[in-house]
C-alpha cells in the first residue's frame, strides 16, 4: 500500500475471485461458469461489432435493453444493463445504502455484498442462516434496512420461494430489497413479475452463467422506472459507456437464441441430479441446490483436504475458509464428462483415505 491510499479504505478487504489458472486439461469447476460456449449468434454479432471498435458504444444500450425488456416481460425503462451483475449490485449499494440506511444480508452469501458495503463505508448487518443453511424469512420482515438476498443463495444453492420473497418485499415498503438472481435459470422462481407490483424491488440477473458469457461481463437490473432512473444516475456519474460494443452485440445475439440457453440449462440440471446422486452414494451430504453448482460435505473427510487432493488431480473446485462452511466444497456443474472425471477423482481420494 502506498502512503497516499485514503484512510477511508482502512477496513476494506477486497473480494477474492476464484482462480483462473491456465493449466492444461484442468477440469475447471470453481467459478460457476458454463461449460458450453456462447451461442453462435452471440459470437457472430460480437465479431461484427469488433469492426467498429473505433467508436464509443451506445451509452443507452438501446437495442439490447429493448430485447431484454421483451424477454423478461417488462418495459424498456424498467431495465438497466450493466457490466456484469456485480456492477448493478455496486450501483444498488451506492444508491440505496448510507449511514442512515444500512445494508443487511445473510452471514453466508455472495462475498461481494460485504466488500461493497466496506468500499462505500456503509454499515451492514449479517444475519446468520439457520443450521441447515436456509434463510429464516422472519429475520427480514420489516427489517428497516436495504436487503440483499441471493436467490438461490450462494454458495449453498438453496432457494427461497416466490411467496417468501414477496413477504420480505411487502413488509419493507420503505426500503429497497435487492434479489440477486444470478443462478435463477437453473431451477428457482424469478421475482421479476413482482417488480410490477412493488416499487421497492430490484431484481438482478446475469449473462455469466446460463448464457455462457462470463468473459463478456454483462448483467442487468429490473425494477420500477423510478429505481432504474436512480441507478442510471449512478451509471452516468461513474461510467456511461459501461458496456463495450462487442459485449453489447453478443448479449443481443444470446437473447435472440433463448432456445440454446434453455437447452443448456436443462443439461446442467440433469448433470446436477446425476452428480448429487453419485456424491450421496459416496457418503457426501449435499444441499438442495437449484443453482449450477453443488455444495457438498463428506461425512468424514475434511473439505480442505478434498479440495487440495482434487487440485493435485487436475480438478478445481471452490473451497471457502469460513468457520461454518469449511468442510464443504462448491462444485460447479459442468458437462457429464467433466462430472464423471470429478467423481472418479473423488472416489480415488476416498480409496486413498480408507
Ligand atoms: N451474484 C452472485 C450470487 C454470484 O455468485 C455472482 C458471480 N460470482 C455474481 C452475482 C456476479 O456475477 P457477474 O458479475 O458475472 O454477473
Amino acid at each position: 500500500m502506498s502512503r497516499f491510499f485514503s484512510s477511508k479504505f482502512d477496513n476494506l478487504t477486497p473480494y477474492t475471485p476464484g482462480e483462473q489458472p491456465k493449466i492444461k486439461d484442468l477440469v475447471k469447476l470453481n467459478t460457476n461458469e458454463s461449460p458450453f460456449p456462447p451461442s453462435k449468434k452471440a459470437i457472430r454479432y460480437a465479431a461484427e461489432a469488433a469492426k467498429e471498435l473505433q467508436l464509443y458504444p451506445d451509452p443507452t444500450c438501446q437495442a439490447l435493453t429493448q430485447k431484454a425488456a421483451e424477454i423478461w416481460g417488462v418495459e424498456a425503462d424498467e431495465v438497466l444493463i450493466t457490466n456484469g451483475s456485480d456492477e448493478i449490485l455496486n450501483f444498488a449499494f451506492m444508491a440505496y445504502c448510507d449511514e442512515k440506511t444500512p445494508a443487511v444480508f445473510p452471514d453466508i452469501t455472495y462475498g461481494f455484498y460485504k466488500v461493497f458495503a466496506q468500499l462505500l463505508n456503509v454499515p451492514y448487518e449479517e444475519i446468520p442462516l439457520r443450521d441447515d443453511f436456509t434463510i429464516d424469512t422472519q429475520d427480514y420482515i420489516n427489517v428497516g434496512k436495504t436487503v440483499f438476498i441471493a436467490n438461490p443463495n450462494a454458495p449453498t444453492g438453496i432457494p427461497l420461494s416466490l411467496s417468501e420473497i414477496e413477504e420480505i418485499v411487502k413488509s419493507n415498503p420503505n426500503n429497497v430489497v435487492v434479489v440477486d438472481e444470478a443462478y435463477i435459470d437453473f431451477g428457482g422462481e424469478s421475482a421479476v413479475p413482482l417488480t410490477k407490483k412493488y416499487d421497492n424491488l430490484l431484481v438482478t440477473q446475469t449473462f455469466s452463467k446460463s448464457r455462457s458469457m462470463a468473459g463478456a461481463r454483462l448483467g442487468l437490473g429490473i425494477g420500477s422506472k423510478a429505481l432504474i432512473q436512480d441507478l442510471n444516475t449512478i451509471k452516468y456519474s461513474t461510467n456511461p459507456y459501461n458496456i463495450n460494443k462487442m459485449t453489447m452485440a453478443a448479449g443481443l445475439g444470446a437473447l435472440e437464441d433463448e432456445a440454446y440457453t434453455k437447452r443448456n440449462c436443462k443439461t446442467i440440471c440433469k448433470n446436477r441430479t446425476y452428480t448429487k446422486k453419485m456424491l450421496r452414494k459416496m457418503d457426501f451430504e449435499t444441499t438442495d441446490s437449484t443453482a449450477n453448482f453443488i455444495f457438498a460435505k463428506h461425512k468424514v473427510l475434511s473439505g480442505g483436504m478434498i479440495y487440495a487432493r482434487l487440485r493435485e488431480k487436475g480438478i478445481l473446485v471452490r473451497h471457502f475458509d469460513g468457520e461454518r462452511i469449511k468442510d464443504y466444497n462448491r462444485i460447479t456443474v459442468g458437462t457429464k464428462k467433466e462430472m464423471q472425471a470429478f467423481l472418479r477423482a473423488v472416489s480415488e481420494i476416498l480409496e486413498e483415505n480408507k
